[in-house]
């Protein structure tokens, strides 16, 4: 049993590292971004409430993504753990986190705001699947952030053939939008994990498989010297 969040500010790669780390410890990736953008894709009732808010980057209110985030853990595919990506971003939603189930560790991601933003104006996203590609390259001094491109030609998505977009959200209005928000109301969930004593900062600096790779092998250290794992 692994439960892990991934918080960090929009744009350093919550949804990639999770992506592709889910496999490996074989729990689920829950995104509520991801659950929001589809069911504003499907026009359910939940879409209706969440779309202003997803095209203007503020959050939706704490009681709707509280409730969606529990019913989402309370599935069967959760049974062995999760992982946690865009959830919680308000203090409000990490206690109401608190009260529902125990956080192994969360892992904090860190890259300075001029990249994010570069970062997330090159992002390019499956329409179908929601796989993440990147079509920045940052690469200067000691980082080493080359783009993330589809292998086959086309803009179409590897998996699935998909066609791929740029996200509504991810345009620099709304980006320094959603930095604002991040900065106001999610950051203070930081100093919270940090004196319940299960934060692990990361710096994100390397291609994401790299990363990926970086980022499970301290949490394996992690967990086991706790022995959770
Ligand atoms: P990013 O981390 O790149 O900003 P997400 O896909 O996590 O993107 O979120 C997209 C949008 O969905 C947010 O701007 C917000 O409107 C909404 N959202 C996602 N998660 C939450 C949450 N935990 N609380 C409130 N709103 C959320």
């Amino acid at each position: 049993m692994v439960k892990l969040v991934f918080l960090g500010a929009p744009g350093t790669g919550k949804g990639t590292y999770s992506e592709r780390i889910s496999p490996k410890l074989g729990i689920p990736h829950i995104s509520t971004g991801d659950i929001f953008r589809e069911a504003v894709a499907k026009g359910t009732e939940l879409g209706k409430k969440v779309k202003e808010h997803l095209e203007n980057g503020t959050l939706v209110p704490d009681e709707i993504t509280i409730q969606v985030l529990k019913e989402r853990i309370s599935e069967p595919d959760c049974k062995n753990g999760f992982i946690l990506d865009g959830f919680p971003r308000t203090l409000e939603q990490a206690r109401a986190l608190d009260q529902i189930t125990d956080i192994d560790l969360v892992i904090l991601l860190d890259l300075p705001e001029d990249l994010i933003i570069k970062k997330l104006t090159g992002r390019r996203v499956c329409e179908k699947c929601g796989k993440i590609y990147n079509v920045a390259d940052i690469s200067y001094g000691t980082l080493r952030m080359p783009p993330m491109l589809p292998k086959n030609p086309g803009g179409v998505c590897d998996e699935c053939g998909g066609k791929l977009i740029q996200r509504e959200d991810d345009t620099e209005k709304v980006i320094k939008d959603r930095l604002r928000v991040y900065h106001q109301l999610t950051e203070p969930i930081i100093e919270y994990y940090k004196e319940k004593g299960n934060l692990m900062k990361v710096e994100v600096d390397a291609p994401a498989d790299e990363m990926a790779e970086k980022i499970l092998k301290r949490i394996k250290e992690r967990l086991k010297n706790e022995k959770r794992l």
